[in-house]
């Protein structure tokens, strides 16, 4: 960690290209000065013709004008639905204050597994609402390597790459204690790096959590409180989670926590079972759809709707997998034989630890070697790397918890240990994170984020900074660039 550490992709660098809204201000800025020099000219006395060619010049101008203004309308007035209002993304320079609340809220919401473009799936009135309003990863948000579910969440909320918090899968082992890591883990010990409940916690606000990864640790000065603090129950139907997250909105408003989670399962469940394609997608995305319908209203009718900060985002995407598309490592018996015990997961993170004295080189050059050689069943969707090898955009290195071994699987391959007659298709996610299907969603929608803007795509370690900047905390150190903020965000009023 530490200032060596802030590496970020270049795609995700803060872009001083201008946004959309920015354009239109500069073009409406030269418009304006434009025209009030002309109209300062009539004043002064004027020859005939050059009142009649300086008319005509006003003319012109005022045609421009009004075009302009006309196609700024149409092109911003387009993307919001007729039950929203038109977004002002043009007028707006600074946040907007806070009407209700006494300081900043931020509700961060989850929905496990929404491939971005799922948005486009079926009309999704209500997450359009928070995008027409809010500010959008135009093509999406960009998740972290391995794209899994629990590595993924625990780096929202922490701004570290899953080398430095510690979760590096959903399940793996300690080479040193030979402990093993579940999802049901809640030791302190595993679950490294601040988590934001903890931050928010330090600065003498309260937190709270309705599910999320890591939250029922107890670690630091968060002691997962209880009504503050849910323990996960995957059984409590999407409407109560909702109505539990509003019912924190009827505490006295110097009560209220500050930062609120919210965990759905969906549509990643579905996606598991059917794939992205799959007219289950369609309804489970609805069904979120709904509940942020539901979690709008609850907030309008306690007044505090344009005062919460909304973050919508997911973990990762999801991809079709098919069991023709396998890869078996029995099939690279010629070359090296690779016990089931040395693999800590198959797929789509491929992870092998060779027992000591067994060079984790020689075990990947052999692999490698069959797999290239033309003669393994999609041998050529599956590159193994020593983990000091991977990519260095990966940053999936620094912990001795990843394997010495680890396999890029090529996009929609499962990496499984023999052949079966299974013939089966289904979805997953855990690829590389530069894979399109990958990538999730991210909204702002609240008094800092401008109405109506899209910004390039980033990596999902950015939120936590992202987060302690609207609610005006320091954050602890992370991996994530301390001036993302300020691209993302409207400057607060001085
Ligand atoms: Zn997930």
């Amino acid at each position: 960690m530490g200032s060596s550490s802030l590496t970020v992709l270049p795609s995700t660098k803060p872009t001083p290209i201008p946004t959309h809204e920015e354009d239109l201000q500069n073009q409406s800025t030269s418009l304006l000065s434009f025209s009030t020099d002309s109209l300062d000219c009539p004043s002064k006395p004027q020859k005939p013709t050059t009142t009649i060619i300086f008319i005509a010049l006003l003319l012109i101008t005022c045609v421009a004008l009004s075009a302009a203004t006309a196609f700024a309308f149409l092109f911003y007035s387009s993307p919001s639905s007729s039950s929203s209002p038109l977004p002002s993304a043009s007028l707006e320079s600074t946040a907007r204050s806070l009407k209700k609340l006494s300081k900043p809220v931020v509700l961060l919401i989850s929905s496990d597994g929404f491939r971005f473009g799922y948005q486009f799936k079926t009309p999704t009135p209500n997450i359009d609402r928070l995008i027409a309003n809010g500010t959008e990863a135009e093509k999406g948000l960009i998740p972290v390597f391995p794209t899994l579910t629990f590595p993924n969440h625990y780096s929202i909320v922490t701004g570290l790459y899953p080398a430095y918090h510690g979760i590096i899968n959903n399940y793996f082992v300690d080479p040193y204690t030979g402990e093993g890591f579940n999802m049901g883990s809640h030791e302190p010990k595993w679950w490294l790096g601040e988590p934001l409940w903890e931050t928010v916690v330090n600065h003498g606000f309260k937190a709270a959590t309705y599910f999320w990864p890591g939250s029922e640790v107890k670690k630091g000065s968060w002691s997962c409180p209880e009504s503050f603090c849910m323990n996960y129950n995957g059984s409590v139907p999407f409407e109560e989670r909702v109505d539990a997250v509003l019912g924190y909105f009827d505490m006295p408003t110097t009560e209220i926590p500050v930062f609120l989670t919210l965990y759905f399962e969906d549509p990643d469940h579905q996606g598991h079972q059917v794939g992205p394609d799959d007219p289950e997608i369609t309804e489970a995305v609805a069904r979120i759809d709904r509940m942020i319908g539901r979690l709008i209203d609850g907030l309008e009718k306690r007044g505090v709707f344009e005062d919460v900060t909304i973050i919508m985002v997911g973990d990762h995407g999801m991809v079709g997998t098919c069991d023709k598309k396998v890869i078996a490592l029995d099939d690279l018996a010629s070359w090296i034989e690779i016990p089931s015990q040395w693999v800590q997961s198959y797929s789509p993170l491929l992870a092998i630890r060779p027992p000591s004295g067994i060079a984790p080189s020689d075990v990947a050059a052999k692999m490698n070697e069959g797999l290239e050689s033309g003669k393994v069943d999609n041998g050529k969707n599956l590159k193994v790397y020593l983990k000091e090898e991977l990519p260095s955009r990966l940053h999936y290195v620094a912990s001795n918890r990843i394997s010495p071994i680890i396999g890029l699987i090529g996009e929609g391959f499962k990496v499984e240990q023999k052949r079966t007659k299974r013939n089966e298709c289904g979805g997953a996610h855990g690829y590389d994170n530069a894979i399109f299907s990958m990538r999730t969603i991210f909204i702002g929608h609240g008094p800092q984020f401008a109405r109506g803007r899209k910004v390039p795509s980033f990596e999902n370690i950015q939120i936590y900074n992202l987060i302690t900047s609207i609610l005006k905390i320091q954050g602890a150190p992370n991996n994530g660039s301390a001036s993302f903020p300020m691209s993302v965000l409207l400057p607060s009023h001085q």
